[in-house]
């Protein structure tokens, strides 16, 4: 059996309060014990928000980390400084940070790297945009973003990986990828992990659904045979909404 898996990205939302207060809320819910449900706030509030979630099932992690494992990179953060305070799951490859960060795939191949080797666990984000889409080329696309950024790992590595399909075009545009959509995207990513891996590997590997999931429609998605769960944005800064979407599983 995969494992379900709902992670909030809160992304630069949230001062110290705000995160206080929104774990205070979610501390509150309870937490199905078939779904791993996963936040993650602003590097400023993860050590906070690990020591409020310590003893509770809800896993804090992180958005990014740097590429080295330390050094001279003024301004960022590394895979042990997240361990220091607790974090052991990291997003790699959203497409913000593609779009907006300059995260090209040679990059991501190394930050996956990095935090592997530090025996951290990778959320990998992938998907293609609207005009990719529009052109058919969407699942060349995500194949590509997949041989270049993850393929290199060992077999061995794949109990550490989730992967996340996000379109851009339903990221925070209310508009989401039909569950039809994600499933034949989600079923092709699985076809080729079979053919680079091996079957099991794919059938083992947690296939995550992210763009515009709310309430009203996370059950559907969820209900696709390939979709082990969700990485949520705006619906994730609510704690009544998230655990809604948590548990949107049949
Ligand atoms: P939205 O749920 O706001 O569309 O964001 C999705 C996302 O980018 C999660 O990483």
């Amino acid at each position: 059996m995969r494992k379900k898996i709902v992670a909030g990205n809160w992304k630069m939302n949230n001062d110290l309060s705000q995160t206080q207060d929104l774990l205070a809320s979610l501390k509150t819910q309870v937490i199905p014990e078939d779904v791993s449900v996963m936040v993650g706030p602003s590097f400023t509030n993860l050590y906070q928000a690990f020591q409020s979630l310590k003893d509770h099932p809800i896993e804090v992690i992180a958005q990014n980390m740097h590429q080295s494992s330390e050094g001279a990179y003024t301004g960022e953060v590394s895979a042990p400084m997240l361990r220091s305070v607790g974090i052991t799951t990291v997003i790699l490859g959203h497409s913000e940070r593609r779009a907006y960060f300059n995260e090209n795939d040679a990059l991501l191949a190394e930050k996956v790297n990095t935090a592997l080797d530090n025996d951290m666990k990778v959320i990998f984000c992938f998907g293609e945009e609207l005009d990719e889409r529009k052109a058919n080329n969407h699942f060349n696309i995500v194949k590509s973003q997949l041989e270049k950024g993850l393929f290199h790992i060992s077999k061995e590595h794949w109990s550490n990986i989730v992967l996340a399909y996000e379109p851009v075009w339903a990221i925070g545009t209310g508009e989401t990828a039909s569950p039809e959509q994600a499933q034949e995207m989600h079923s092709f990513v699985r076809k080729t992990i079979a053919s680079e891996y091996t079957s099991q590997i794919a059938e083992n590997v947690s296939i995550l659904y992210g763009g515009s999931v709310k309430p009203n429609n996370a059950a559907e998605i969820f209900g696709k045979e390939d979709v082990d769960g969700g990485l949520i944005g705006g619906a994730a800064l609510d704690a009544q909404s998230f655990m809604a979407i948590v548990n949107g599983f049949g």
